[in-house]
């Protein structure tokens, strides 16, 4: 694991100046002596000294070769797909985040890549659905937003084996809990508008490669196709990485004794967290995430009605209704209206998206406070319930 010393340690004072931060580089172009004789820099397309430092450090991060940042998390798993052919076949864990969903199904399968949604909980599953035109095994372990962990370094065997690559989005667990490279994974994804960056003020993602091969073409298609993060951006997602592992752990060690709490409560039918000894797949996710499990929870409430959900997301003070996750405050959501809604609700109930399923991201504030917010909510259900009663 990457120590916060190496972390902070890893963007280097600026060689001009001194500078002790990075300097953000806000310029389209850059001043050439002689056509093609430049300083390592000539379009900000191409370019950028900020967004240079940004990937240096979650290449470190995450110990791959290279990383390559984009405009958003969607911009950079979209680069991903860009290194497919018409004719070949990916293989994704069946509870996608919702935006990456619709762009394989409503924009990629348009141009003739199949997809094939499978629950990658179990590793077999994929050898119903692999075959010589799979080029990507895509997955995300955590899951959004039902938490399932996937064995990576099995799947990765797998994969292997068939000549395909494995894609982890590894935005829930965070290079602080889980480096997918170390079980086999060839290339990682972050929305880095979550953890990395850390405190909801930008949207941004990036890419890294395992392999001199997998950068070039990433690296390529980054400048051919353009979606690159600004500068201004960059600046804030490298401050927001200086204190990931800090804000990390504390979300962690927050986010269990929520969900310990929400299991005790009556009006809880599942709560979903890795952490969780009952948890399905507990015992690979403490081998695989170093034992920290990230600060996101989701729980279904029992009579599972959309009702009793709409109550609770709109009754708390602190957990913040909106969209998003990984920053430092509070946040919840309601998937299947918010998140999910573009996924068909067959699709979603079938893979364990229930009416009533509630997400949590737990931000840094005391953890005390968010209990009794919670503790409020779940008052107001029952008062709604009692007034639909009469
Ligand atoms: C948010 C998210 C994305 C998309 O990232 P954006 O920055 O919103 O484009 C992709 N994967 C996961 C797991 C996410 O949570």
């Amino acid at each position: 694991m990457s120590s916060a010393t190496e972390i902070i340690h890893s963007v280097p004072v600026d060689k001009l100046t001194g500078s002790i931060s990075v300097p953000v580089y806000q310029t389209s172009t850059f001043v050439q002596e002689a056509p093609g004789v430049n300083k390592g820099y000539d379009y900000a397309r191409s370019n950028n000294p900020t967004r240079k430092a940004l990937e240096t450090m979650v290449t470190k991060l995450e110990n791959g070769h290279d990383a390559f940042a984009f405009a958003t998390g969607l911009a950079a798993i979209d680069s991903v797909l860009k290194l497919l052919s018409t004719g070949d076949e990916i293989i994704a864990v069946d509870d996608i985040y919702g935006g990456a969903y619709r762009l394989f199904t409503h924009v990629y399968e348009k141009f003739g890549i199949k997809i094939h949604y499978v629950d990658t909980t179990e590793a077999e599953n994929i050898l119903n659905h692999i075959n010589d035109k799979t080029k990507l095994i895509w997955l995300e372990s955590p899951t959004n937003p039902t938490l399932k962990i996937s064995d990576i370094q099995r799947i990765s065997e797998i994969a292997h084996s068939f000549n395909s690559l494995v894609v982890v989005d590894n935005t829930f667990a965070s290079p602080i809990a889980q480096r997918p490279f170390e079980y086999g994974a060839d290339i990682v994804i972050h929305s880095g508008t979550k953890y990395l960056a850390g405190h909801s003020d930008l949207v941004a993602g990036l890419v890294v490669t395992s392999t001199q091969e997998l950068s070039e073409k990433i690296k390529f298609i980054q400048n051919a196709s353009g979606g690159i993060l600004g500068p201004w951006d960059c600046f804030l997602t490298i401050r927001g990485i200086e204190t990931l592992p800090l804000r990390f752990k504390q979300q962690s060690a927050t986010a269990l004794l929520i969900a310990q709490f929400l299991e005790s409560r009556d009006e809880v039918d599942h709560v979903y967290y890795p952490g969780l000894s009952r948890h399905k797949n507990h015992e690979i996710a403490k081998a695989q995430q170093n034992g920290i499990y990230g600060g996101v929870i989701s729980f279904s409430l029992k009579g599972d009605t959309q009702d009793a959900a709409n109550t609770f997301v709109t009754s708390t003070q602190y957990f913040k209704l909106a969209e998003s996750l990984g920053g430092v405050k509070s946040l919840l959501c309601h998937p299947s209206q918010m998140t999910h809604a573009s996924i068909p609700r067959e699709k979603r109930i079938e893979s364990g998206i229930q009416d009533s399923l509630i997400r949590l991201s737990c931000g840094i504030e005391e953890v005390e406070d968010l209990i009794s917010d919670l503790e409020f909510a779940f008052s107001k259900i029952y008062q709604t319930q009692k007034v639909l009663a009469k």
